[in-house]
């Protein structure tokens, strides 16, 4: 009983970024059909006094002026997820995919979502095994593996041949967005895909709001950056001048092996790109510690964030890297309140935070 309401102490004081991770997660954005998703961060910048640009490729930036103007700090956080698209129309008019992004393909099993055609036609459907019917298939069948070969996306439609789909206006390329399943439990944990990383758009709003609401501005002239093709590796060429910090809030990997956890932030000092910028994560470590914050410092193999490819990219910047931790990353991801709690807390310290 005392850890529900603990639960719902920490959900007021979440209330807009919790809200907002929400709406965002109810919005399907694959890398490569963001827009939706994207007009409705514009309109909350715009809501808090920050008029967005839009790069050309539809990615926003918006500018926050600090007390100092001549060295600016970036954040960036990606909007774009996981997904498939069609790879090729098969002969009874199903569909084969390929994963768009890092996916764990056999987290989809069975799972539902909708193909959508460029001209915005939308046909529901579900991943399914192309033997699904236990009863019709002998033993050695029903155990084939879950592979790009073997699974089919089967339409809501009336089709029984590849020119019947065709004459929906499906084409190979399409994108499928594939439900996120949110759910919140009364315990504190938030389930779904693709946390990663709208927990990190909305939880960089939610700095702003707080900020805003409290009369706190940035140290220095901040831009705040939503990617739509972080997932597939593109995140963010656009670099505003003067910028000399790149701070991605991203997601941190809680699993057998990494130090994260689903209840504190996570700083990560490496992924497989680089180290990140050591007398920033120090500082960071001791913003979390002089404000009581749980936090863990971690670093993973299979990772990169839109700061570390920036890195890549030859950007001459100070990389960093911090957000919540969260259960089984790129499948059906879970995180706490906690640590969106805290990982909404450092942002906020760290905006008013001095450049190094
Ligand atoms: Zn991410």
């Amino acid at each position: 009983m005392k850890n529900v309401k603990n639960v719902q102490s920490v959900k007021k004081k979440l209330d807009y970024t919790l809200k907002l991770t929400l709406d965002l997660l109810a919005i399907p954005s694959v890398s490569g059909d963001c827009d939706a998703a994207l007009a409705r961060v514009r309109k909350e910048f715009n809501d808090l006094g920050l008029p967005c640009r839009e790069t050309n490729k539809r990615a926003l930036i918006a500018t926050w002026n600090g007390a100092d103007d001549s060295r600016h700090r970036l954040i960036a956080a990606h909007i774009d997820t996981l997904g498939a698209d069609v790879r090729l129309i098969k002969e009874n008019g199903r569909l084969r995919l390929r994963p768009i992004g890092g996916l764990d393909w056999r987290s989809l099993a069975g799972e539902n979502g909708f193909v959508r055609t460029l001209e915005g036609k939308e046909y529901r459907g579900t991943l399914m095994p192309d033997h699904a019917a236990r009863h019709a298939f002998p033993e050695e069948v029903r155990n084939e593996p879950h592979t790009l070969d073997t699974v089919e996306f089967r339409l809501d439609v009336r089709t029984g041949s590849k020119s019947e789909t065709e004459a929906l206006g499906i084409h190979c390329g399409d994108l499928v967005f594939f439900d996120p399943r949110t759910e919140l439990t009364d315990t504190g944990y938030l389930k779904s895909r693709f946390l990663d990383d709208k927990a990190g758009v909305a939880l960089i709003l939610g700095a702003i709001r707080q900020m805003k609401e409290q009369g706190l501005s940035p140290a220095h002239t901040t831009h705040f950056y939503i990617t739509n093709y972080e997932e597939i590796g593109h995140g963010a060429p656009v670099i505003p001048e003067r910028t000399v910090e790149f701070t991605a809030i991203d997601i941190g990997v809680v699993a057998e092996g990494t130090a994260s956890s689903e209840h504190a932030v996570t700083i990560l000092a490496r992924d497989n790109i680089t180290h990140y910028d050591r007398p920033g994560i120090l500082q960071l470590k001791r913003l979390a510690e002089e404000h009581d914050i749980p936090y863990r410092i971690d670093g993973y193999q299979n990772y990169g964030s839109d700061a570390s490819v920036a890195l890549r990219c030859g950007k001459d910047l100070s990389a960093l890297c911090f957000g919540p931790g969260a259960e089984a990353t790129h499948h059906y991801e879970r995180t706490h309140l906690d640590s969106l709690e805290a990982t909404l807390r450092l942002l906020i310290l760290h905006l008013q935070t001095q450049l190094l």
